[in-house]
């Protein structure tokens, strides 16, 4: 958990792959479907663009389908979901409670403001990366694939703004539901990304913080 751009894609990538485990943004899975055109990304497109919340139903139906295939079985790393209560509760009845480790991402709303404004995505390959403050909006070249870096359309400061409102309102529940999870740890995500993953993996190994 945390909020938008405090680095949960990044992370999850990388213990993901450190972990050998499937990789499960919902994020990455609506987009996908919006770029597509399929008939679930034309339900979503106008929520994501709004920076709203798709809906508790909808979002839980496509996890739990993604959890039933094969490569979860052994385990999986979420990123942005669950994002409320609802979305919580709905996942301890996919998996028991307790296998789960819970970790939040903490970043100040000031600091995702000034990260946002600089964050491109590869439209070829997906990976999100940072560029200079003063880059163009569009227009650099991805430097592992060479696919066009650019703004994902979200991430405009007035949709940003109302991601950060959007979280800020669902966060609390969802977080006061995993306090007193046994498995339950909080990171600082200012730090530099590799001490952020350190963190998080030692988080997983240890089973809290
Ligand atoms: P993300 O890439 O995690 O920032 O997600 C991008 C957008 O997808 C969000 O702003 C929401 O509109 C939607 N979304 C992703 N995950 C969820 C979720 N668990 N519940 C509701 N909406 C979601």
């Amino acid at each position: 958990m945390g909020p938008p751009g405090s680095g949960k894609g990044t992370q999850a990538a990388r213990i993901a792959e450190r972990l050998g485990l499937p990789h499960i943004s919902t994020g990455d899975i609506l987009r996908g479907a919006v770029k597509a055109g399929t008939p679930l990304g034309q339900q979503v497109a106008g929520i994501m663009a709004s920076g709203g919340l798709v809906g508790d139903g909808l979002i839980t139906d496509l996890v739990r389908y993604r959890l039933e295939e094969a490569d979860a079985a052994r385990g999986f790393i979420l990123d942005g979901y669950p994002r409320t209560a609802a979305q919580a509760e709905a996942l301890d009845t996919m998996r028991p409670p307790e296998s789960f480790v819970v970790a939040l991402i903490q970043v100040p709303d000031d600091a995702i403001v000034r990260r946002m404004s600089s964050r491109r995505v590869c439209d070829s390959c997906g990976l999100t990366q940072s560029v200079s403050p003063d880059s163009n909006s569009n227009g650099e070249t991805c430097p592992y694939c060479g696919g066009d870096l650019i703004v994902r359309p979200d991430d405009n400061p007035d949709t940003v703004r109302r991601r950060l409102a959007t979280y800020a309102e669902a966060a609390m529940p969802l977080i006061k539901y995993y306090r007193t999870h046994p498995r339950y740890g909080e990171v600082n995500g200012l730090q530099h990304a590799d001490r952020v993953t350190a963190a998080l993996l030692a988080h997983i190994d240890r089973g809290s913080l």
